[in-house]
């Protein structure tokens, strides 16, 4: 019988081909240290369009523990996230990004502070991120501050995907139906007992993010979107205050021109307030838009990735 807990790492792959060597190395480096654990790592290929796969296939015909997924096209870390989250079958399950920005000595840490505690979930906060540019430091600070403020779940800052969480965790995660995954959200929706480790961000191995700043302005609107509807209901809040002070100033208005005689002229303030509730009106009809939008999509219920092919070496792990 296999008394080892099993520790699925999930790693998805997009265009990674320089870092894999490098990634594959610190890895098993650091999980041959754990001997207490047997350990597959889930690789998931997002569809690359370099030698990603390849390499990854050719690891796992060398390395039993590793399980590569090959999607059927890119369709983005949240999705290659949950591909990989739902082909884990660990005891205990680590997301890890492929690029080393995590680095591998977390597992460690990670595995031994949950055995030192009675916690589900143990989350890797980044307490320096010197590494990530300046205006992706600001632009994650204001995105934590807003949708901390919109949504009724909050979110821990700077804790990204790269987590312990245990068997029943992934399984409510997997109970969650919605076809569109914002992955920080659903982690802090299902709660559970939960404990944080700090860690420092490591510079990216090799390559480029693959969020640019448009991404992320819609990974951000998607994480609002999917976690609060306050953006939709403020519309009433503004309407009723803009239709208040639009009775006012009618009243004072009309009581300058008939008890006082005073003429007001008329065009400036006319095309202000034409133009300022406009403008409203417009960006009102783009939240609605926005939230319409990701409704219609999620009605659709296609799924959230399609696999093209699992590749792993038949002799992995003799089940009792
Ligand atoms: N990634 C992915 N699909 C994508 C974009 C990224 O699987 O469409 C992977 C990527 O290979 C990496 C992780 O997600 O392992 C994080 O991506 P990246 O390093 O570009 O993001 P950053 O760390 O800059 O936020
Ligand atoms: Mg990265």
């Amino acid at each position: 019988m296999n008394s080892k807990l099993l520790v699925s790492l999930v790693c998805p792959f997009y265009n990674e081909e320089m870092g894999i060597e490098a990634f594959y190395e610190a890895v098993t480096q650091e999980i041959t240290q754990l001997d207490g654990f047997e350990f597959e790592i889930i690789c998931v290929d997002d569809g690359s369009k370099d030698s990603t796969l390849k390499q990854l296939v050719e690891l796992s015909e060398n390395d039993a523990r590793i399980k590569v997924i090959e999607l059927s096209r890119n369709f983005g870390k949240e999705a290659a996230l949950t591909a990989g989250l739902d082909q884990a079958s660990g005891d205990l399950i680590i997301p890890l990004d492929s690029d080393l920005q995590d680095p591998p000595a977390l597992i460690g840490q990670l595995i031994h502070t949950w055995e030192a505690n009675d916690v589900d979930v143990v989350l890797a906060k980044r307490v320096d991120r010197q590494s990530d540019s300046l205006s992706k430091r600001l632009s994650a600070a204001a995105f934590y501050d807003t949708y901390n403020f919109l949504a009724h779940i909050k979110i821990p800052t700077n804790v990204g995907d790269c987590r312990l969480m245990t068997r029943i965790v992934v399984d409510a995660l997997k109970l969650l139906p919605e076809k569109q995954r914002f992955m920080k959200g659903l982690f802090a929706w299902v709660g559970f007992k939960t404990i944080t480790i700090e860690y420092v961000r490591q510079a990216r191995s090799s390559g480029n993010t693959k969020f640019s700043g448009w991404k992320l302005w819609n990974f951000a609107l998607e994480g609002i979107t999917s976690f609060s509807s306050l953006p939709l209901r403020v519309w009433t809040y503004l309407g009723v205050t803009g239709a208040f002070i639009t009775v006012l100033y009618g009243l004072f208005i009309l009581i300058r021109t008939l008890i006082f005689g005073v003429d007001l002229p008329g065009y400036p303030s006319l095309f202000v307030a034409v133009l300022f509730l406009g403008s409203v009106q417009l960006i009102g009809i783009g939240v609605l838009g926005e939230y319409i939008g990701r409704t219609y999509m999620e009605a659709k219920c296609r799924p959230t990735y399609l696999i093209r092919k699992t590749y792993r070496r038949e002799s992995f792990r003799v089940v009792p």
